[in-house]
Parts: structure tokens; C-alpha cells; sequence
């Protein structure tokens, strides 16, 4: 299935191009605040999704292209992110920082936005901000030292995520973690609907422009491995997100472009890019040369 967040907090189901409101079914109140609801779904998911199915056999529906997209899990417990995750992306940042040397990093979590939202480039003069095209996983239950073989217990589903970056050498999650940086959608898709997380086709296009381009068998560090990395530290908790890391083609992003990112048996999404006029600081003030940094 496909689970979104729209309009304001509400829960759907994507089927075709329709949109069912399954908001009142699951429980949620699209008002509450911190709007963690979400991840409370994705735990009790299987217990839902018999009532789930009855109410699209003749429930009333909207049309998707009517529905605003949100990211669908705005307040997770955490934002994991591997870094550099594929050989041939080490090789073009000249990186030794290898996703299975340096484990995972986080983002903000508000860094998070949606398929119907616009990534704000903050206003950085001299500075290049870059997409990189990642799979986000999301975690279904709680768990902890989570073997690899057990691992695909533990994703509950996927989506397609860039992990916009501003290119230097400050501290990563600062030059990471800049509201927009992190969307995430359409949907989620559950994972039965992945059939191989080992051979998953990923791409991205700047405008017409095919810029990234790879498949799960060539991660460095592979699915079920880094959720047992991320576990062996850290509890896991139904709808933390993990960024698979990126494969090479990254590439800067400018004022009115539009960022199109395409996961095969995931989803699509083309999200527009503007400038913004906020977001410099003196951190940022000293000039620096791109030199294939991470
Ligand atoms: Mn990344």
C-alpha cells in the first residue's frame, strides 16, 4: 500500500490515482501537536489493515493531483543518514569517509518536507548546495541490536529522499539540516511491495538532465546491514527514517530548477527548487572552493 500525509495532517491511502481519507479509521488528529501520529499508525499498521482494505472497496475518494503532499513522517524519532554509500561516489568526492568506516549521521528531523512542497535554497553567496538521490527506509517496530538477518523485519516500508547538502567543510549536519533539505515521498510504500531491496533501480534528473543513476547492489554497506549497524547503537522506533547514502552524479542545484527523483516498484516526485533570502550566518561567510569535499 501507499500511505500518505495531505492536506494539513491527514492520513490517505494512494490507490491508482485516487486518495482515500483514512484519517477518522486510524485515529489521527490531523491538530495535535507534536504531530508524531504518524508513527504511531506505522506500529499498529497490521492491526489497521484489514479495516484499511474494507473502507477502499467503496469508501468515497479524491484525486491525487487534488491532495497537497506532505512528508509522511514529520516527527520522527530520528533523521539516520549514511554517507557515502556507493564505490563510485567515493571515487568522485575523492571520500575515505565510507558509510561502513564512519556509520550514520543525522539530520534534523525539521529539515523534512513533502512532494508538494519547494526545497528553499538558503542564501549562501559562493556556496554550491547539491542533491543526492537516497532511498529512504522506514523503520515499523522498536527494536535494538537487530541482526541482519532479522533486519527486513524491521522495514516497514520506503520512499524516495534527497539529501540536499551545502558543500564544505563545516560540521555536516549544520550544512544538512537546513529546513527543506530532507524531502521525502510521495508516499511511503510498504515493503511487500519491494520485492527485492538488493535490486532496487534509482534516478534523478535536474530538469531533463539524468544525473544519478544506480541499483541497491551497489551499496557499499547494504540494506539489512544498516539497520544492524544503526541498531547495534541506537533503539530503533517505528518511523525513524534511514538515507541509504548516495551513488555518484551529485551535482549543484539553482534558483527554478526542478528536482525529479524516481524509485523503481516506489514512486516519483519532482520537486522545485527556490532561493531564498534567509539562511546565511557567519559560519558561512568564509569563501570555499568546491574540491569534491564532502
Ligand atoms: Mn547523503
Amino acid at each position: 500500500m501507499k500511505i500518505i500525509r495531505f492536506n494539513g495532517g491527514r492520513v490517505g491511502i494512494v490507490k491508482a490515482d485516487r486518495v482515500f481519507d483514512i484519517t477518522n479509521l486510524v485515529g489521527e488528529d490531523p491538530q495535535a501537536w507534536p504531530p508524531s501520529g504518524m508513527c504511531r499508525v506505522i506500529r499498529d499498521f497490521e492491526t489497521l489493515r484489514p479495516a484499511i482494505l474494507r473502507y477502499m472497496v467503496d469508501g468515497p475518494s479524491v484525486h491525487l493531483a487534488s491532495v497537497h503532499l506532505q512528508t509522511p513522517v514529520p516527527w520522527p524519532n530520528k533523521l539516520m543518514a549514511y554517507p557515502v554509500n556507493y564505490h563510485d561516489h567515493a571515487k568522485e568526492m575523492a571520500s575515505e569517509g565510507l558509510a561502513n568506516i564512519q556509520g550514520y549521521f543525522l539530520k534534523s528531523n525539521s529539515s523534512l518536507c513533502g512532494a508538494g512542497d519547494k526545497i528553499e535554497l538558503p542564501a549562501l553567496s559562493g556556496r554550491e548546495i547539491h542533491h543526492e538521490c537516497e532511498i529512504a527506509l522506514i523503520i515499523g517496530k522498536e527494536g535494538r541490536e537487530i541482526s541482519p538477518e532479522r533486519a527486513m523485519d524491521y522495514v516497514f516500508g520506503y520512499a524516495c529522499l534527497l539529501d540536499m547538502t551545502v558543500r564544505g567543510k563545516e560540521e555536516r549536519v549544520f550544512r544538512k539540516s537546513y529546513d527543506t533539505f530532507t524531502p521525502v515521498g510521495p508516499w511511503i510504500v510498504t515493503a511487500d511491495e519491494v520485492p527485492n531491496h538488493a535490486d532496487i533501480n534509482m534516478k534523478l534528473w535536474v530538469n531533463d538532465e539524468l544525473r544519478q543513476q544506480a541499483n541497491t547492489r551497489d551499496l557499499i554497506v547494504n540494506i539489512p546491514q544498516m539497520v544492524a549497524v544503526a541498531s547495534s547503537a541506537s533503539t530503533l522506533y517505528p518511523g525513524d527514517l534511514i538515507a541509504t547514502g548516495t551513488p555518484a552524479g551529485v551535482g549543484p542545484v539553482r534558483d527554478g530548477d526542478i528536482v525529479t527523483i524516481e524509485i523503481e516498484n516506489v514512486g516519483r516526485m519532482s520537486i522545485p527548487v527556490m532561493q531564498g533570502t534567509r539562511g546565511s550566518n557567519v559560519v558561512f561567510e568564509k569563501t570555499y572552493d568546491f574540491v569534491r569535499a564532502s
